[in-house]
C-alpha cells in the first residue's frame, strides 16, 4: 500500500491550532494579526495564490488587506506602497507575489520589506539569520517541508538528504534547516553530474525544479523517502509534481502527492510566520 505524506490533512490541523492561537491573542480586544498582500499585473496563478491566502486569513481570524496593483505601476509607485505598509500599526507581514513584471526590480522590492515584516522570509536578513541559526521568518516553503518531516516524526539525524533545485526560495533555505536538524545535504542542480548516482543513495529526496515526472523510480532507493515540491500543469492541464508518482511511490515508504502535499503546508506557515510577527510585538 502506498503511504502518503497527507499535507492537506497536516496544514488543517495547523490551521485549527493557529485559529485558537488567534483567539487567545486577541482575547480583552487586543487588535488581530494583519497581513498586506500585494499583486501586480494579472497573472492567473498569482491570482489564484493570493485569493487562496486572503480566504485563509479569513478563515483564521487574520485581518488582512488586498492590494490589486496594475501592471504598469512604476517600481518607484510600488516602493511607496511598502513604506506605507511598512509604517502601518495593524499590519505585521507584507506579501509581494511573485513574480513582478520585467520593469520591477524584484530584488529591490524585497528588500525594501521590513525584515520583520517579511512573513515570506524572502529578505537577505531573515535568509542570513536562517544560516546562522538566528531567530527570524523561514521562507515558507521550506519551512513547511521541515513540519511535514515533524509532525511524520521523521528523523533526520544523520540522514542522507537529496536535494534537486538551489532557488533562493526552495532549495537553498531548505538545505540549510535540514542541516540545522543533522541531515547530511547534497544539494543538485542543473550542472550536477550524474544526479540518479546520488539520488539513488539518499535517505530522502526532494524535487523542487518545475518539470513534470523527472525523478522516475530508477533513481530512488527501495524504502526511501520522497518529498515533491513542483508544482505544473500536464497535457491534460492537471496538477501535477516533479515526481512520476505512479512508478516512484511503489519504492518509497512515505511519499508526498501533488496536489495535497507540500502546496497547502506552504499557505499554513505564511499564516504561521503572521502570527508570530504580531506575538513579537506584544
Ligand atoms: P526555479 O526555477 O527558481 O529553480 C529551479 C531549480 O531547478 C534550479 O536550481 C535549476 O538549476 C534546477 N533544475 C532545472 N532543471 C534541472 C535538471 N534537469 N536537473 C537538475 N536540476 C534542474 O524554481 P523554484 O524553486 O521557484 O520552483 C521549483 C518548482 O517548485 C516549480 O514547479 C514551482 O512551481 C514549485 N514551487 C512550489 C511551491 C509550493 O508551495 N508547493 C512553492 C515554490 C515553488 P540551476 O540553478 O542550475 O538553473
Amino acid at each position: 500500500m502506498i503511504k502518503i505524506i497527507d499535507g492537506k490533512k497536516i496544514s488543517a490541523e495547523i490551521k485549527e491550532e493557529m485559529k485558537i492561537e488567534i483567539e487567545e491573542l486577541t482575547k480583552g480586544g487586543k487588535r488581530a494579526p494583519g497581513l498586506a498582500v500585494i499583486i501586480v499585473g494579472e497573472n492567473p496563478a498569482s491570482k489564484v495564490y493570493v485569493n487562496s491566502k486572503v480566504k485563509t486569513c479569513s478563515a483564521l481570524g487574520i485581518y488582512s488587506e488586498k492590494y490589486n496593483l496594475d501592471s504598469e505601476i512604476t517600481e518607484a509607485e510600488l516602493l511607496k506602497l511598502i513604506e506605507e505598509l511598512n509604517n502601518k500599526e495593524e499590519i505585521d507581514g507584507i506579501l509581494v507575489q511573485l513574480p513582478l513584471p520585467k520593469h520591477i526590480d524584484e530584488d529591490k522590492i524585497i528588500e525594501a520589506i521590513k525584515p520583520n515584516k517579511d512573513v515570506d522570509g524572502f529578505h537577505p536578513i531573515n535568509l542570513g539569520k536562517l544560516v546562522i541559526g538566528k531567530n527570524g521568518f523561514k521562507s515558507c516553503t521550506p519551512y513547511g517541508i521541515m513540519e511535514l518531516l515533524k509532525r511524520y516524526e521523521l528523523d533526520l539525524n544523520g540522514k542522507d538528504v537529496v536535494i534537486v533545485g538551489r532557488s533562493n526560495i526552495v532549495g537553498k533555505p531548505l538545505a540549510v534547516m535540514l542541516t540545522n536538524e543533522n541531515a547530511t545535504v547534497t544539494l543538485c542542480h542543473s550542472k550536477t553530474k550524474n544526479l540518479s548516482e546520488k539520488t539513488l543513495n539518499a535517505d530522502i529526496v526532494i524535487v523542487a525544479i518545475g518539470r513534470e515526472k523527472f525523478l522516475t523510480e530508477d533513481m530512488v532507493k527501495e524504502g526511501s523517502i520522497v518529498i515533491d515540491v513542483g508544482i505544473n500543469r500536464n497535457s491534460l492541464g492537471k496538477l501535477c509534481g516533479d515526481v512520476d508518482f505512479e512508478n516512484v511511490s511503489k519504492k518509497t515508504s512515505l511519499i508526498t502527492p501533488v496536489p495535497g502535499g507540500v502546496g497547502p503546508m506552504t499557505i499554513a506557515m505564511l499564516m504561521k510566520n503572521t502570527v508570530k510577527s504580531r506575538m513579537e510585538k506584544i
